[in-house]
């Protein structure tokens, strides 16, 4: 039986590397966590979370799905961003989308996957509602690009209308909602405008970055 004999290899040698460079390292890591932020991205295997923005374990906490989609029915995303506020007492979620998403890409050409179509369909509505601006795009790799952007958008306000981001800024939290995009071929991050504090601020700068859409949103 294959038990995958070179994970293990890779995994003595990052544990030893690592408290060599930090030594403790572990120690003080298995007795408590205190990350600054909340990450809600894409689980392709490009998009490392942690090395992006140069951060340890134990300074990020982290939610991965395809396409970095929040439903208000999702208990796996909706309990980690409660723990994260409420136990952890994070200050910022980010949510980050990437261009060259394959399942915003298969939202956009509409090319069947199997099951996962159904957890992309808010993607496909996204693509609809918004088909005239997407149309106005020169090539489909800007129409893509825009289709990543907006689903991101999109998706940073839907962490603002949660009930659990309502509670901890009715009770006067510090909580701050971001969007961001990377992109694959250059290991860049962008902000793409949105960071709100309150729901007065996420609807204005969804106004601002997404622009309206032609279907009631
Ligand atoms: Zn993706």
């Amino acid at each position: 039986m294959n038990k995958l004999p070179q994970l293990f290899v890779n995994n003595r040698r990052w544990a030893a590397t690592t408290e060599q460079r930090h030594p403790g390292f572990f120690g003080e890591l298995s007795s408590q966590q205190s990350p600054r932020y909340l990450w809600i991205g894409c689980s392709d295997s490009r998009v490392p979370a942690n090395e992006i923005v140069g951060l340890a374990p134990g300074e990020l906490f982290v939610h991965r799905n395809v396409a970095n989609l929040v439903f208000h029915n999702d208990f796996s995303c909706l309990s980690v961003l409660q723990y994260a506020i409420d136990v952890l007492g994070i200050e910022h979620v980010i949510v980050c989308g990437h261009y060259g998403c394959g399942g915003v890409i298969a939202s956009y050409e509409q090319r069947p996957l199997g099951l996962v179509d159904n957890w992309l369909l808010p993607i496909r509505d996204i693509a609809r509602m918004y088909a005239p601006q997407l149309a106005e795009l020169p090539t489909d790799l800007e129409r893509a690009d825009r289709l990543c952007e907006l689903n991101v958008l999109f998706q940073a306000r839907r962490v603002c209308r949660t009930t659990i981001v309502q509670q901890a800024w009715e009770k006067g939290r510090s909580l701050t909602v971001h969007a961001w995009v990377y992109r694959l071929n250059d290991g860049l991050l962008r902000d793409l405008g949105f960071c709100a504090n309150d729901l007065a601020t996420a609807d204005a700068d969804f106004e601002r970055t997404a622009g309206a859409g032609t279907i009631g949103r």
